[in-house]
């Protein structure tokens, strides 16, 4: 299939280049030439510009860091929804918020295009093994023509309702993850202060009731998971200012059906927090620093 994949930053290089293993036909643009350059090497098509990347594509992927960025590269004067043929399709992997994406939709609808939502959970390390989760906001229609495409790509292709409702399933999974790690971190600071060997409690944590992905397999305590993030520096993983963009993402959609988030808001100023202390960079399990104790 021709595909054009605009976006070639820590996930969308990785995408883009399975979907060349995968036998499609990949062209490519992303402003960094650097980015390109590399996945030229690896096979793809080089674009001069988004336009050009979109021109003849049957399918456009998009992989850009935020809403503003979708919006300007679907719909600028020479951006995608203008170069495409009718009945071809746009699925936008970035995490935007739900409303934004529903606007794109009727946008492409005019035009006889589709634009569908299919925001990824895994990370880099499940970008490049071809193992990400899609979250699928689209029809059924469109969820059985690009579900090919996203398996070039991932492992669990989920639909998950209309448009929309893919962001919808990505913001709310991450607010659960940035309120558990969290309150991990505020349990595993306050055990290991009040005398308790942190080994210990991460063990009748992962046996009990305050089990959590958090507790088990990121556990933010330095040396209680000796595969997590914490036992490293903190370095890899997922960042705290991706934590807090996604907080963000979460209380301002729940503004806009004026429900209370009471427990993102909070989680949302604690990253903010880490971030202000010139640790946006480092895993978002880093919170744990905000007690004193790593
Ligand atoms: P990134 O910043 O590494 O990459 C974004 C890329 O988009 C960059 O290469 C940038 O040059 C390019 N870009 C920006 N504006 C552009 C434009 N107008 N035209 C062409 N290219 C443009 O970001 P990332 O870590 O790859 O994340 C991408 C999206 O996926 C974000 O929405 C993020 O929240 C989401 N996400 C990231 C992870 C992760 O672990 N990194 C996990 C899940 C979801």
């Amino acid at each position: 299939m021709k595909i054009g994949f605009i976006g070639l930053g820590h996930m969308g290089s990785h995408m883009a280049a399975n979907l060349i293993k995968a036998g499609h036909e990949v062209t490519v643009f992303d402003l960094n030439t650097e980015a390109m350059n590399k996945l030229g090497e690896q096979g793809a098509t080089l674009a001069i510009s988004i336009g050009a990347a979109a021109r003849g594509s049957e399918i456009v992927v998009t992989m850009l860091p935020a809403a503003a960025h979708v919006r300007s590269v679907l719909t600028a004067e020479d951006g995608v929804l203008s170069n495409l043929a009718q009945g071809a399709t746009v699925i936008d992997s970035s995490t935007i918020d739900p409303q934004t994406i529903r606007e794109l939709a009727k946008a492409g609808e005019l035009l006889g295009v589709s634009v569908v939502d299919a925001p990824v959970s895994g990370g880099t390390g499940g970008a490049q093994a071809g193992t990400l989760t899609f979250m699928v906001g689209s029809t059924q229609e469109q969820y059985d023509r690009i579900t090919p495409v996203l398996k070039g790509m991932g492992k669990n292709i989920v639909h998950c309702g209309g448009v929309g409702t893919g962001q919808v399933a990505k913001i709310c999974n991450n607010l659960v993850l940035g309120i558990t790690m969290a309150g991990t971190a505020e349990a595993m600071a306050l055990g290991a202060k009040l005398g308790i060997d942190p080994h210990v409690l991460g063990s009748i944590m992962n046996t009990s009731t305050g089990r959590s992905w958090s507790s088990e397999v990121c556990n933010p305590y330095p040396g209680v998971v000796s595969t997590a993030p914490a036992s490293r520096e903190y370095s890899g993983g997922f960042g705290a200012d991706l934590m807090l963009k996604d907080l963000g993402l979460a209380t301002d959609a729940a503004k806009s059906v004026k429900q209370p988030a009471f427990m993102g808001a909070l989680a949302q100023q604690l990253y903010q927090a880490l971030s202000t202390q010139g640790r946006g960079g480092l895993d978002f399990s880093a919170v744990v620093k905000l007690y004193d104790c790593a």
